[in-house]
Order: C-alpha cells, then structure tokens, then sequence
C-alpha cells in the first residue's frame, strides 16, 4: 500500500459547511481525487483541552460547538463511524506519549464536520479525532505527529483542521475576501518555512507578526501535526490552496504527497488557485 497524503485544511467560518465556493470545492477535490483512505484521523482546532485522547466510540456524535449560527447548522449531521480497535492501535503506536482512549465524550466537531462534509458527503469513512493537549509545549505536537507517521502506510489520512492565521477579534465580518497585510506576511512566511524546513516550524514564534496572527493556538497547532509528518517523511508539504477571509483568517491548505496525486486528473488540477506552482510537480 503507498502512503497515504497528509492534509492541512484552514476550515474558517463553520458557516462553509453550508456553503459552496472556492475553498469547498477545492476540499470537495480532495475527496474526490485522493486515495480514499481506510480510516480518517482528525486534529481539530475545537478540541483542545487538558489532555491527549482519541475518539474511540464506534458511533462519534456529531457535536454543534459553536452558538449564534442559523439553526441549518445544528440540524448537520456527520454519522461517520468511528473504529475503536485503530483508536486503540494509535494508543500503542505512539507510545511513550500517552493517549487516553475516549469511548463516550466527545465525537466529531465543526473543525472535522465542516470539511468532511466536502471532501467525504457520504460520511462511509471511519473518522477518528485526536485531541490537542492544551498543557503540552508545541514541540510535543511535532513529536506525537512524527510518531503518526507509519499510519500513513497502513491507509489512514492524517487531516489537521485549523487555521495559519486565525484572529477573531480583528474580524471584518462584512469582507469575505479581506486580508490585512500582517495576515498575508505571516501565511506566506508558514508556506516558506514548510517548503524549506517544517521541522522549524516553530522558528514563526519568532516572526513580527506572530502576536497577532496566534493569539492562541488552537488553530495553529493543527498545523504543527502536518509539519511534525512532513519532516518525519523528509518531504515538505506543498500549499494547495490559498486564500484569506474576513482579514484576519487564513483559509490555506497544505498537503503532504498530495499536489502530485491532485494533478493527475486535469479537471481538479485546473481548479487548483495558484497555491501550487508548477515548478513543485516533481516533488
Ligand atoms: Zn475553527
């Protein structure tokens, strides 16, 4: 079995799962032209809390953690399967760390649903989530994720759900496309930093606009797990697509031995935006 890509998706507004337009379809594309995969193992932004778990119901609720939306968004529901006994292989896999197994907590949130809604409609994949462990320094995110690295060849697509930049008190409601010009210096310093060395990735915390780009990291650390596979895999991820909302969110995706998978069905490929440059095809 080849291994199976990696995915970064900036979900932004829960309101995409109801909408369709350049980023939905785009995550529609890779549900569409990627290896389907065994299994789905989620890191969403909206799980973070003081502990490291993974769903491990057979049946994952889909849970509405969010208030003010229109009530089309509490009636989604993602019944994907859960698989217990992979929960319980990724518990071992990635020892010392230690990872509890949730058999009745939480389930699958808006930062998995509002994606996989997209990319898998059907919801016939297994999906698993694995919780940010909120009291972990960032660099224990790169080191659980290079532990993840060998569910890749066992056809399980690793899917951080975040975003790079992700700032709700600056938001411009009224201004879908707007990007504050603090937004896009740091976005594009993550894709050059991912292009030239994802195992410092951390070196961001040291860019100007880091303050205001993280002010908490949440949305961010999804990312770290895509850079931590990416340099345990010694292949760098590749933006697939990118793009900014409401000025202080940043909708850009990466994938990991995915642009090359994309590219070989022409109709996809075209509807790509400009995230991936042609010079990256023999990567
Ligand atoms: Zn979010």
């Amino acid at each position: 079995m080849s291994r199976m890509p990696a995915l970064f998706i900036g979900h932004g507004s829960p309101m995409n799962t109801l909408e369709k337009n350049g980023y939905t379809q785009a995550w529609q594309a890779f549900g569409r032209h990627l290896p389907k995969p065994r299994a789905l193992l989620v890191i969403s932004a909206h799980w973070f809390f003081g502990a490291t778990a993974i769903t491990a119901m057979a049946r994952p609720r889909t849970i509405h953690d969010f208030y003010g939306f229109p009530q089309a968004l509490f009636d989604v529901d993602y019944p994907a399967p859960g698989d217990p006994d992979l929960a319980g292989e990724i518990a071992e896999l990635v020892k010392p760390h230690w990872v509890g197994l949730d058999r009745d907590q939480w389930g699958l949130d808006h930062g998995t649903w509002s994606v996989l809604v997209h990319m898998y409609p059907q919801a016939d994949i297994p999906a698993l989530q694995l919780s940010i462990n909120a009291l972990q320094p960032l660099d224990y995110h790169l080191d659980l994720a290079a532990s993840l690295n060998r569910l890749r060849d066992q056809g399980v697509m690793i899917v951080g759900s975040g975003n790079v930049v992700h700032n709700l008190k600056r938001l411009q409601w009224d201004r879908a496309d707007l990007a504050y010009d603090w937004a896009e210096r740091f976005d594009d310093a993550a894709v050059e930093q991912l292009a030239r060395a994802p195992g410092d990735i951390l070196r961001l915390r040291e860019h100007r606009d880091y303050g205001l780009a993280v002010p908490t990291p949440d949305h961010f650390i999804p990312l770290l797990y895509l850079a931590g596979l990416a340099a345990a895999d010694g292949t760098p991820p590749e933006p697939l697509v990118r793009g900014y909302s409401m000025g202080s969110i940043s909708m850009t995706c990466f994938g990991l031995g995915a642009a090359m998978e994309l590219r070989k069905d022409a109709t996809c490929a075209a509807r790509l935006p400009e995230g991936v440059p042609p010079d990256q095809t023999n990567m």
